[in-house]
């Protein structure tokens, strides 16, 4: 039986007093969500904050990207092992602003997925079309080639969680239609169950672009999606909270 998780992307936004305050109240409100699991990504200045914040509570903590080394001289790069030393679990990987603005390929984020299985973090894997791809009618095989290249040689499938993030819905208020969105998370779970087999029923995928606490609801009942990666919403802890309440006993 699949749980839910819902991971809240904060990007480049927050300061320190701004990160801790807003994981503080999150913290204060998650306490009444049980059995699934709540993860924060603030930008890498806050997470040694945030960290400290949410420590002894149910809320987990992601970094936003990494690099696939250890340690050396890569300026300006983070290394999984820094992530899991400042408290890190989970780390999102191959986010299509990463993609898009910083040229991330699908070799890149298979480098990263497989570095931080290692390291013991979880990794979030990104995927999903843009507007145009959709239009052309490939949406199938732009999520196909993402989930294959990103989990080439992946052994340890069940500690990945999958969010497919259609791109014309992230941050621009169009949320996929709940029937939309689930034809595409059965698709990925397909590809799965070819590479994995019958583990791709334990594999979590979130659906993310627009999420807010109302239109989770919808989602959030259809049988392939198991939970929320939400950048805008996140922001402000009443209305990440709001999805947290939707979609906690659902799954
Ligand atoms: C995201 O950045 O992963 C995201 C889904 O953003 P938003 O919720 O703002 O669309």
């Amino acid at each position: 039986m699949r749980k839910w998780i819902v991971a809240g992307n904060w990007k480049m936004h927050n300061n320190i007093a701004e990160s801790i305050a807003l994981a503080k109240a999150i913290k204060e409100g998650a306490s009444d969500f049980k059995g699934g699991t709540i993860v924060l990504a603030p930008p890498f200045t806050a997470l040694f904050s945030v960290s400290e914040a949410i420590k002894g509570s149910n809320v987990l903590l992601a970094a936003q990207n990494m690099y696939y080394e250890d340690k050396g001289a890569f300026t300006g790069e983070i290394s999984p092992v820094m992530l899991k030393d400042i408290g890190c679990s989970y780390v999102i990987i191959g986010h299509s602003e990463r993609r898009k603005y910083f040229h991330e390929q699908d070799n890149d984020v298979n480098l990263k997925v497989k570095k931080a299985l290692t390291v013991g973090l979880t990794p979030i894997m990104c995927v999903g079309e843009t507007d145009e791809e959709r239009e052309k009618g490939v949406t199938q095989d732009v999520v196909d080639k993402q989930v294959r290249q990103g989990l080439s040689s992946v052994d340890k499938i069940d500690d990945v969680v999958i969010a497919y993030e259609p791109v014309w819905a992230i941050g621009t208020g169009k949320v996929a239609t709940p029937a939309q969105a689930q034809d595409v998370h059965a698709f990925i779970r397909g590809i799965l169950k070819d590479l994995y087999g019958s583990t791709a029923n334990d594999i979590r995928i979130l659906y993310g672009g627009s999420v807010t606490k109302d239109n989770i609801g919808d989602l959030i009942a259809m049988e392939d999606i198991d939970g929320a990666l939400v950048g805008g919403a996140s922001l402000k802890a009443d209305g990440f909270l709001g999805i947290i309440e939707n979609i906690s006993g659902k799954k």
